[in-house]
């Protein structure tokens, strides 16, 4: 090792002595003779004594696995549109939180500074110490109707999510989890009760390429058709990426795969922006995404958004039955919502979402 390397080691050794103190014992694990096996996302690692697994943030003390409780790593009270949220309580805020760590690790992670916090010694940052009321009580007084658990994977922290789900539900709030995906159906079934959206990204369509993110693109599948089936509200991202995902006819496949659970799924194609370790890339051109969303229409899927391009017709809703438009967007806010009671104005059909 060189001295840097040793260096970056020591970073990252002492991050996550210094978090370790923020956990508590979890649930989301099997102990079987000894061996444990954490059940928070889809890698299902066997923990040793200390190990923290492939995230490196859900640690066995013994019999217990300590996992993280009771701080944030980032928070922002914005649009809830900004989570890439379109059919959930349009225009308004939303507090969003998140903690440190992942399962995954893309390349062109928006929020590396905190989903890699535990990997990257270039990552990382303070955090804030809170309890889940006081983040809820920020929530309502901010004035909020939803509260997301995002920016790093929250499945990981399933068990603070959970804590401030369940408060943020008794104050009326609607709840929110921003995932990868790639997680199990005991994760996903943990949250339900606490959960009322999946904001799930599906980011490529082979095998190979979620390899490539350290992942499986199974499991992904699986847990949308698993949200579905349990009642969440389902909201799917691909982030295109050139050289990576952007080609017709795998995206094609994921059109398929989305109508297939559900054509009501809104199904966003987001442009990549270059950053972190692609940022020598170009941004992902729109007139492509275009291409990709009007295909996504014709094959049956009745919401297709493109976002982080300008676009005024792929980043309003119309309804399905008439064609009317009934949330207008405008740089990740909505500037007019024309709904009623859950409904079109105009031909009364019922709008799939959380309105
Ligand atoms: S959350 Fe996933 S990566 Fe982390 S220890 Fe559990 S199974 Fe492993």
């Amino acid at each position: 090792m060189s001295e840097s390397e040793l260096v970056s080691a020591d970073v990252l050794r002492a991050r996550s002595r210094d978090l370790e103190a923020l956990s508590v014992p979890g649930n989301l694990f099997t102990l079987h003779e000894g061996t444990m096996r954490c059940s928070a996302c889809a890698h299902r690692c066997v923990l040793d004594e200390g190990s923290g697994g492939a995230c490196k943030i859900r640690i066995r003390r013994g019999d217990e696995l300590r996992v993280p409780f009771g701080y944030v790593a980032r928070r922002y009270v914005r649009p809830v549109e900004t989570n890439t949220l379109y059919h959930v309580r349009p225009g308004a805020s939303a507090l969003t939180f998140g903690m440190y760590g992942c399962d995954l690790r893309c390349p062109y992670c928006h929020n590396f500074k905190v989903s890699q916090a535990l990997r990257d010694p270039v990552a990382g940052g303070p955090v804030q110490v809170v309890t889940a009321e006081a983040l809820v009580d920020d929530a309502v007084r901010a004035g909020c109707g939803v509260v997301c658990a995002a920016y790093n994977e929250p499945m990981l922290t399933a068990e603070w999510a959970h804590a401030v789900f369940s408060r943020a539900r008794a104050r009326g709030l609607v709840t929110a989890l921003v995932t990868d995906g790639h997680s199990t159906p005991e994760a996903v079934e943990f949250m339900r009760p606490v959960t009322d959206v999946f904001r799930v990204d599906l980011k490529g369509f082979t095998e190979a390429q979620y390899r490539s993110l350290g992942g499986r693109l199974q499991p992904v599948m699986d847990s949308i058709a698993l949200a579905k089936e349990l009642g969440y509200w389902v909201e799917v991202v691909t982030l295109v990426v050139p050289g990576f995902n952007d080609d017709a006819r795998g995206l094609r496949f994921l059109c398929d795969a989305i109508r297939a659970v559900d054509p009501a799924i809104p199904w966003h194609l987001n442009a990549f922006q270059p950053r972190y370790r692609m940022a020598d890339r170009p941004a992902m051109g729109s007139g492509a995404l275009f291409q990709y969303a009007s295909s996504a229409y014709a094959r049956g899927l009745s919401f297709v958004y493109v976002g982080n391009v300008t676009s005024d017709t792929f980043s309003t809703t119309r309804c399905p039955a008439c064609h009317t438009s009934v949330v207008e967007r405008h740089d990740w806010q909505a500037v007019k919502v024309n709904v009623v009671d859950g409904c079109c104005p105009a031909c009364g059909f019922r709008l799939p979402g959380l309105w």
